[in-house]
C-alpha cells in the first residue's frame, strides 16, 4: 500500500481542521457561540451537548494543532498554564516529576506553590546534559518535563537523547515547545510523549489572545485530557479558538521572518562593543549550536544579551521606541524585557544567580517589522550606555 504524502506545513496550517464549513461553504471556521446543543431524543445528538465538553470551533482548532505537531490529537485550554496544569493533573499523589532548572517562571510557581500541596514531587536539574536525567529518575518518577531552548538563557536539551532514556525507564517526556513552535521543532517526532504550548505566543502571534494546548502522541492521553476539560473546565473559549485558527494560518510565513530578523539582530548584537554576551542558538559560538542545527529547522527570534548592569539595561530600554518594553513574546511586534525584574523576579536574587541570570540581561523577542528599523532602534538605544 502506498502511503499518501502529507501536505506541507503551511498547507496544513491553512487547511487542516480549517476545511470550508459544510453548511454554508464559509472559508473560515465559524465561531460557535453556543453553550448548549439541541438533542434529537434521549441520548441522541450531533456530537455536541454542552460547550465545556466540546465545541465545534474548538474541535476544529484541536484538529489543526494536532496536525501541525504531528500528534494524534490536541486539547486546548484557557492559557498555557491551564494546559500545563492539565498535564500535571494526569499524575497522582506521590508521583515524581523531573524538570529542567531553567523553566518559564510560571511553571515552577504552579509546581512548587500549588501542586506540591497535593503530594506531587519535583526535582529541578540541568537537562542540557541528558545523563543528568538518567541519574535523578527514581521508582516513583512518572514524567520528565523540559523546555528547549530555555528562557532566558537559551540552553538546549537533546530531545532525542532524553526520549531514549525516558523510554528505557518507562517515564513520559513532556516538552514545552512554545519558543520554537511546531514550525521549527517537532518534539513528538524526536520521541517526546506530549507537547505543551502557550498558544499566547507564536501560534497566535498577534498578542491578542491567551491560550494553551497539549498535543498527544497516544489516543489514551487525549481521552484523559478531554475528560479533564469536561471535569475541570479550563477550556479555551470559542473567540480565542477562532483567533488562534486565524493566527496559525500565517504561522509559517511569520516564523520565516522572525527567524531571518532574529539571525540578523543576533549577529549585530554579537559584534556590538557595548554588548558583553549574546545568547542565541543560531550563533556559531553558542555551546549547543550543532545540536540546534540538528534538532531545529530554524533558530527563531528569541535572543538574550548582556548589557553589563541594571543601570545600563534601564538606560537602553528607556530610549527604545520600536521595541516595546513588555512581558510576553512571539507576537508580530518586537518586545523586549528585563528577566531579573520581570519574568524571573519570583526566583529571587539567589535563585537567579544559581542558574546564571544577571541584572544586566535583556531578552528580546524579535518581531516581523522591517529589520532596519529594529536595528536602528537598538543602535540608538545602545548608544546611551
Ligand atoms: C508564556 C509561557 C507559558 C505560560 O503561558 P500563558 O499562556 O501565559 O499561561 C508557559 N511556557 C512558556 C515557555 C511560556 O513562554
Amino acid at each position: 500500500m502506498t502511503k499518501k504524502k502529507q501536505p506541507g506545513f503551511a498547507t496544513r496550517a491553512i487547511h487542516h481542521g480549517q476545511e470550508p464549513d459544510p453548511l454554508t461553504g464559509a472559508v473560515n471556521v465559524p465561531m460557535y457561540l453556543s453553550s448548549t446543543y439541541v438533542q434529537q431524543g434521549i441520548g441522541e445528538n450531533k456530537g455536541y451537548e454542552y460547550s465545556r465538553g466540546s465545541n465545534p470551533t474548538r474541535a476544529r482548532l484541536e484538529e489543526n494543532l494536532a496536525s501541525l505537531e504531528g500528534g494524534v490529537a490536541a486539547k486546548v485550554f484557557a492559557s498555557g498554564m491551564a494546559a500545563i496544569n492539565a498535564v500535571a493533573s494526569l499524575l497522582a499523589s506521590g508521583d515524581h516529576i523531573v524538570c529542567g532548572n531553567d523553566l518559564y517562571g510560571g511553571t515552577p510557581r504552579l509546581f512548587n506553590q500549588v501542586l506540591s500541596r497535593y503530594g506531587l514531587e519535583f526535582s529541578y536539574i540541568d537537562t542540557s546534559d541528558a545523563a543528568n536525567v538518567d541519574r535523578v529518575i527514581r521508582k516513583t518518577t512518572r514524567m520528565v518535563y523540559v523546555e528547549t531552548p530555555t528562557n532566558p538563557l537559551m540552553r538546549l536539551s537533546d530531545l532525542g537523547a532524553i526520549s531514549k532514556i525516558c523510554r528505557r525507564r518507562k517515564v513520559d517526556l513532556v516538552v514545552d515547545n512554545t519558543f520554537m513552535s511546531p514550525y521549527f521543532q517537532q518534539p513528538l517526532t524526536l520521541g517526546a510523549d506530549m507537547v505543551v504550548h502557550s498558544t499566547t505566543k507564536f501560534l497566535n502571534g498577534h498578542s491578542d489572545g491567551l491560550g494553551g494546548a497539549v498535543v498527544c502522541s497516544k489516543p489514551e492521553q487525549a481521552e484523559q485530557l478531554a475528560f479533564l476539560q469536561k471535569a475541570a473546565g479550563a477550556i479555551l473559549a470559542p473567540f480565542e479558538c477562532w483567533l488562534l485558527l486565524r493566527g496559525v494560518k500565517t504561522l509559517a510565513a511569520r516564523m520565516e521572518i522572525h527567524d531571518r530578523n532574529g539571525r540578523e539582530i543576533a549577529g549585530f548584537l554579537a559584534n556590538h562593543k557595548k554588548v558583553k554576551k549574546v545568547f542565541y542558538p543560531g550563533l556559531a559560538d553558542h555551546p549547543q549550536h550543532e545540536l540546534a542545527k540538528r534538532q531545529m529547522s530554524g533558530f527563531g527570534s528569541m535572543i538574550t544579551f548582556e548589557t553589563g548592569s541594571l543601570k545600563n539595561a534601564n538606560q537602553m530600554l528607556k530610549k527604545l521606541t520600536v521595541c516595546s518594553l513588555a512581558e510576553s513574546l512571539g507576537g508580530v511586534e518586537t518586545l523586549i524585557s528585563h528577566p531579573a525584574t520581570m519574568t524571573h523576579a519570583a526566583l529571587g536574587e539567589k535563585g537567579r544567580k544559581a542558574i546564571g541570570i544577571t541584572d544586566g540581561m535583556v531578552r528580546i523577542s524579535v518581531g516581523i517589522e522591517n529589520v532596519e528599523d529594529i536595528l536602528a532602534d537598538l543602535v540608538q538605544g545602545l548608544a546611551s550606555i
